[in-house]
């Protein structure tokens, strides 16, 4: 059987209380309610961004056909121009001036169609611009939101961080000078043993597994001498006796 001196497994509970509250600090970072927050914002983001991209086009689109439109009535107003022009300036013959006349008067017709068109282009593209407007405003609310939680959750992080900045060197401090065969024992069974590798014997309780211990196990422990390294038969963790202990969960 392993043995260490029995101060030595003694300051191995202080350094398994400073790695249990390592690990929590470690969940606790992982599980900041800020982070959830963020995941719900990314994916509203990520939802809104396909009418986002949608109503973007939508409104190009409606621009560059507004252009045209607008083209089309500029070139037919141009030509009546030069056609009335041509008549007012009395240069031209008779049968000139009547199919010139004639021209004009299609021409009217022509550019009231157009500027028909015109309008209605420019009444959808107002709209859209409407709806546009909406979305934009709602995603920059997201993206804004977004930003004040990601300071929420780094002002978390860095809060944990300071909090395990100071505990390496108090661990290191706890650690140091401790039995170097018992303390890779304890690294071994903590790390199998999901963060416990050292518990108090408590009556005849284990904490690290809140079990009972048969009589013959605690006779056996009770018989060990006290450098002896001793374990729990049921989590196999190093079983920590010190004198008189009944304190935190074992008290009630
Ligand atoms: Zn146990």
């Amino acid at each position: 059987m392993a043995t260490a001196p029995p101060e030595d497994q003694r300051r191995l509970l202080e350094v398994q209380a400073l790695d249990t509250r390592a690990q929590q600090l470690a969940h606790q970072r992982k599980t900041l309610p800020a982070l959830t927050t963020l995941t719900e914002l990314d994916g509203r983001i990520a939802d809104l961004r396909a009418s986002l991209v949608e109503s973007r086009t939508r409104v190009a689109d409606l621009k560059r056909e507004l252009t045209k439109a607008e083209s089309d009535v500029e070139q037919v107003r141009n030509r009546a121009e030069r056609d009335q022009q041509r008549l007012d300036s009395g240069g031209v013959s008779a049968k000139d001036a009547v199919a010139l006349t004639d021209e004009l008067g299609s021409l009217a017709t022509r550019q009231a169609a157009l500027e028909e068109i015109e309008l209605g282009v420019m009444e959808r593209l107002e709209a859209h611009e409407d709806a546009l407007a909406k979305v934009e405003a709602a995603n920059g609310e997201l993206v804004a939101e977004k930003t004040r939680v990601e300071a929420e959750r780094d002002a978390g992080w860095a809060q944990i961080d300071a909090q395990v900045q100071a505990m390496v060197s108090e661990r290191a401090k706890a650690a140091d000078g401790l039995d170097t065969a018992l303390v890779t024992l304890y690294e071994k069974i903590r790390t199998q043993r999901g963060g416990t590798g050292a518990a108090v014997l408590n009556g005849n309780r284990c904490e690290g597994c809140r079990m009972n211990l048969p009589p013959g196990d605690l006779a056996n422990i009770k018989n060990a001498a006290p450098d002896a390294v001793v374990r729990c038969e049921e989590c196999s963790r190093i079983l920590v006796r010190v004198s008189g202990v009944k304190t935190g969960a074992a008290a009630g």
